[in-house]
């Protein structure tokens, strides 16, 4: 039969002082509303962790929501029983079995807690009876290793109920979604931006989404891939809204009056604008792309230097020093990559130059931007801005 009970436990909101309570009704909340909506089970909170007690046939469910919930620093599966001792005995010796089906030898620590503290034995005690118990009624080869123990059986006993768990699968640690705010992710399609998206998921934001669109010349397989993309993380975070911002009359007007070498920059600078306009319409707080230092010539730090004077939000960077193998890495933990690698142009791609300036100042960007209407460029393209709410993904 497959675990019934789930013990939650959520570290680093432990540290949050007088603002705890806040951070563990946003993290309930988050798994709450997982279970509401897949009809799994019910959660409630015991001493600083959370019991979720699952209906049998959502347990893997449940296991895999708690796997990407942000603030989940790690989770057990086990079973209630009765809180008395023989009770506990048998369903330790039984959760043991289930860990080890070809008998193999193992290593185990029995980790006994207690509420109820009329329970006869005291926790100490506890370890050592069920210890026993294990290493007779259990199949051979099973030994005692309480510093480093393959299988860790934790036994919780309060008043009415008692519980073992077995072994610890960790979550994604970091933050409840919303406890820091919302941002506005610059999502393009290609692999650096969804991860860029997650880590500043993981650390409390919910992440909407704005990708620049050149709908005449490049068409909409850039966008289609944009939304899946936000449907995956979405498994993280919930639902989050993607506004698509019509990015032709711009990139033309750049093509017909400015020089070829400072285009790219000069879109960025362009995708900056609005996207802050767009962030504080929408109450979100920075915004986020997915550079890295060095990677294009794009992305020197004349150039991020360039883009950035234009933004009047905070932007982050959370990929800035990571190489292209650890982003690559992550991006498929996430299940991002395979959709990031599909073919589609990015709009950057369009009218691009032979040689595009690596080491832009920002003097020569405004004398070529002087040459444009930059004020109604950007007012079009706001009031152009299609919105839409994207699901999580199954
Ligand atoms: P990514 O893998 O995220 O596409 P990249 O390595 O292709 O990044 P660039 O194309 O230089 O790098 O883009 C750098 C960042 O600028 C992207 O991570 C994204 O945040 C933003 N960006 C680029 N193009 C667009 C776009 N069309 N719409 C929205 N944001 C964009
Ligand atoms: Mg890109």
């Amino acid at each position: 039969m497959p675990p019934s009970v789930f013990l939650v436990r959520y570290s680093e909101i432990a540290l949050k002082g007088g603002n705890r309570p806040w951070f563990e009704d946003a993290l309930a909340r988050h798994i709450r509303g997982f279970l509401k909506a897949k009809g799994a089970g019910t959660l409630r909170r015991i001493r600083g962790r959370f019991i979720i007690d699952a209906n049998s046939e959502a347990a893997d469910a449940v296991a895999a929501a708690l796997g990407r919930i942000p603030g989940v620093q790690n989770f057990s599966a086990g079973e209630r029983c009765v809180p008395e001792l023989q009770a506990l005995r048998e369903l330790c010796l039984r959760k043991l079995a289930g860990c080890r089906p070809d008998d193999r030898p193992v290593s185990f620590r029995i980790t006994a807690t207690r509420s109820d503290k009329s329970f006869p034995l005291k926790s100490g005690e506890l370890n050592a009876d069920v210890g026993a118990y294990l290493l007779g009624h259990a199949a051979p080869g099973l030994k005692v290793n309480l510093d480093d123990p393959d299988i860790e059986v934790q036994i919780e006993v309060h008043p009415k109920e008692a519980f073992v768990f077995v072994g610890k699968t960790p979550g994604p640690g970091g933050l409840p979604v919303g406890t820091a705010g919302e941002v506005l992710c610059l999502v393009s399609g290609g692999i650096d931006s969804p991860v860029a998206a997650w880590q500043m998921i993981r650390r409390g934001c919910r992440a909407h989404a704005v990708y620049f669109e050149n709908r005449p010349f490049l068409g909409r397989a850039a966008y289609h891939k944009v939304r899946k993309l936000l449907a995956v993380l979405g498994r993280f975070q919930g639902a989050a809204r993607l506004f698509v911002a019509p990015f032709a009359e711009i990139q033309e007007a750049i093509r017909d009056h400015c020089h070829e070498a400072f285009r790219v920059v000069l879109y960025r600078r362009f995708m900056m604008r609005i996207a802050s306009a767009l962030a504080r319409r929408e109450g979100c707080l920075g915004l986020v792309t997915g550079e890295n230092l060095g990677q294009v010539a794009s992305q020197t730090l004349e150039n991020m230097h360039a883009v950035n004077s234009v933004a009047d939000l905070c932007v982050y960077r959370p990929l800035i020093g990571l190489d292209k193998l650890d982003i690559i890495a992550q991006a498929e933990a996430l299940g991002t990559y395979g959709i990031s690698i599909e073919e589609a142009p990015d709009c950057c791609a369009v009218f691009l130059p032979s040689h595009p300036v690596t080491r832009s100042r920002v003097s020569d960007l405004e004398h070529n931007e002087s040459k444009l209407d930059v004020a109604g460029l950007v007012e079009r393209c706001l009031a152009g801005i299609e919105a839409e709410v994207v699901e999580a993904a199954e």
